[in-house]
C-alpha cells in the first residue's frame, strides 16, 4: 500500500497528534455541531462500487479556513466472511485510520465524532475529501484483509446530513438493544481491547456483555465477532478465570490481562466499582463517572454538556483527571450503556447512588432507570450547584440520604483492627482526592510492606482546629 501520490504523510506515527485551534483549518463535528456521525455497514458486493468516493456538501477547498462543518462518514465494506457483527469493530477503526494522517486530528465515535485539519495539512495540497476517502478505503483494505471492497460516503453539508445521521442513530440503537439482551452469567469468555493504547499505554478495555466498552462503541458481541475473525488482532479474548469477587466483578483472568497489557501498571480491576480499582479510561469515554464526597453519591456527565457538572468542573478538566490509562478512585470513563446496566457501580451501591446527571444523559437513559428513582436524580435545571444539592436530595427523599449518618461522618472518629494485619505490597498507587473530587496527590508505596495494630481514621473540622 502507498501513499505517495498524497500531499502528506500517513502512517501510525502520526497517531495522537494534536492540531490546537489556532493550527486548524477547519472543524468538522463535535460539540460545535448538532449532527454528526460515523458508521460502518457491511453490504452484498454488487452494492459496492471499490475505490469510490462521494462527497455530499463542500469539499474542503470550499471552506473557509477556521470554520466549523457537519461531517458524517459512511463506509460501506463487503467481503465473503464479513458480517454484521463486525461493524462496529470496523466503525471504531475510523479513528485509528483518520489519525495516521499527518494534519488530521480525529476524536471520539459515533454520533460524537470530532476532527480538525490542520492549516499545514492543507497548504501542502491535502485539500479534499477525495484523498481523505481514498485513504479509509486504502487502510481499511490493506489493515483488513477481509474486506475485499470499499467505498466510502462523507456528508458536510447539514441539510444532506439529516437522513443518514437519522439512520445512524437507529443503527447504533439497534446495537446497544440487542446488547441488553446477554448478562456476564450468560456467557463463560470476556474480550480485551487495546485500541485506545497509542493515546494511553497503560490503558486495556474489558468488554464484558455488563460492561459495553467505555467508548460506547464496541459491545460484548461486536467485541467476539472481532477476536473470533482476528485473533491477534487489537481485540481479543479473555479467559475470566477464578472469580475472586462477585460483587466487584472481579476475575483472575482479568487482572491477569490487565497487568500484562499495562506492563505491571496495573493489577487489579473491579469492573463494578468506580472507587476502588476502578477500569482504567483511555480518552475515549462517553461519560466520566464521578464520586460526590458531600453528599457520597456519584454524578454522571458526558462529553456534549459545555456548562460545568455539579462538582463545579467542566468535561475537560475532569477528563484529563480521568484519561491516560490511570486508575484513579473517584474519576472513572464510563459508556452511556453501562449506566443502565444491572451491574452499574454495584460494588459502590448501584443505581440508587446516581445523584445528579447533565440532563441531555437523564434524557438518553430514563426509559431504562426505576421510575421511582428518576424524579430523584437531579439535573442542572433542578440544582444550581453543590450547596444546595443535598437539600435537594433531603426533599426529594433519595435514597442517597439513608447513607449519611455513616458515611458522612457524624461518627468523628473511627477505630478498625485486624489481628496480624500484615499486607505484602507490590507497587500501590493511592489517590487522595481534593474538595470537590478534584485536584488532591497521589502516593506509590515501591516494595514495601506495613504492618499496623490499627488504622485510625479522623474526620478533621477546621473550625475545631482553629479553636485551638
Ligand atoms: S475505548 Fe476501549 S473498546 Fe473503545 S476503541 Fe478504545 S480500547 Fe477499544
Amino acid at each position: 500500500m502507498s501513499f505517495s501520490d498524497m500531499p502528506v504523510d500517513v502512517g501510525p506515527v502520526y497517531e495522537g497528534e494534536r492540531i490546537r485551534a489556532k493550527q486548524m483549518y477547519v472543524e468538522l463535528g463535535g460539540p460545535k455541531m448538532e449532527k454528526h456521525f460515523e458508521l460502518v455497514r457491511v453490504k452484498p458486493a454488487k452494492e459496492i462500487k471499490d475505490g469510490e468516493v462521494i462527497i455530499h456538501g463542500p469539499d474542503l477547498k470550499d471552506m473557509e479556513q477556521g470554520s466549523t462543518h457537519p461531517i458524517g462518514i459512511l463506509v460501506e465494506v463487503s467481503g465473503p466472511e464479513l458480517e454484521e457483527d463486525l461493524e462496529a469493530v470496523f466503525e471504531r477503526r475510523i479513528h485509528e485510520f483518520c489519525n495516521f494522517v499527518n494534519g488530521i486530528m480525529h476524536l471520539n465515535q459515533r454520533y460524537t465524532n470530532w476532527m480538525r485539519i490542520s492549516t499545514s495539512a492543507f497548504n501542502k495540497g491535502f485539500n479534499s475529501f477525495q484523498m481523505l476517502g481514498t485513504i479509509l478505503i486504502r487502510l481499511f483494505k490493506a489493515e483488513l484483509p477481509i474486506i475485499e471492497k470499499a467505498q466510502v460516503t462523507l456528508y458536510t453539508e447539514a441539510k444532506d446530513i439529516e437522513k443518514p445521521h437519522e439512520f445512524a442513530m437507529s443503527i447504533y440503537d439497534k446495537r446497544d438493544e440487542r446488547a441488553r439482551t446477554i448478562h456476564d452469567e450468560d456467557v463463560d469468555m470476556f474480550y480485551g481491547c487495546v485500541l485506545c493504547q497509542s493515546f494511553a499505554p497503560t490503558h486495556a478495555c474489558c468488554i464484558t456483555p455488563d460492561r459495553t466498552s467505555l467508548c460506547g462503541s464496541i459491545n460484548w458481541f461486536d467485541a467476539r465477532a472481532a477476536a473470533k475473525v482476528d485473533p491477534k488482532g487489537p481485540l481479543f479474548e479473555i479467559p475470566p478465570g477464578e472469580c475472586l469477587n462477585l460483587e466487584a466483578g472481579e476475575y483472575a483472568g482479568i487482572n491477569e490481562m490487565i497487568k500484562k497489557r499495562s506492563l505491571g501498571e496495573i493489577e487489579r480491576i473491579y469492573l463494578f466499582s468506580g472507587m476502588e480499582f476502578p477500569h482504567t479510561s483511555c480518552g475515549c469515554f462517553e461519560a466520566i463517572d464521578f464520586y460526590i464526597p458531600e453528599v457520597n453519591g456519584h454524578g454522571i456527565v458526558d462529553r456534549n454538556y459545555s456548562d460545568v457538572a455539579i462538582n463545579g468542573l467542566p468535561f475537560s478538566a475532569m477528563a484529563n483527571q480521568t484519561g491516560g490509562g490511570k486508575q484513579l478512585p473517584g474519576f472513572n470513563g464510563i459508556s452511556i450503556q453501562y449506566i443502565v446496566s444491572p451491574k452499574y457501580q454495584q460494588y459502590d451501591g448501584g443505581i440508587e447512588t446516581i445523584v445528579w446527571m447533565n440532563k441531555g444523559v437523564k434524557d438518553r437513559v430514563e426509559e431504562f432507570l426505576p421510575k421511582d428513582l428518576l424524579p430523584k436524580i437531579a439535573t442542572e435545571e433542578d440544582v444550581p450547584d453543590i450547596n444546595n444539592l443535598k437539600k435537594w436530595l433531603e426533599e426529594v427523599d433519595h435514597p442517597i440520604v439513608k447513607t449519611w449518618a455513616e458515611a458522612l461522618g457524624e461518627e468523628e472518629e473511627e477505630e478498625w483492627e485486624a489481628e496480624g494485619a500484615m499486607v505484602p505490597m507490590g507497587t500501590v498507587g493511592m489517590t487522595i482526592p481534593g474538595v470537590g473530587g478534584a485536584g488532591g496527590f497521589k502516593i506509590i508505596l515501591k516494595n514495601c510492606k506495613i504492618h499496623a495494630e490499627s488504622i485510625i481514621i479522623k474526620k478533621i473540622d477546621p473550625r475545631a482546629k482553629r479553636k485551638k
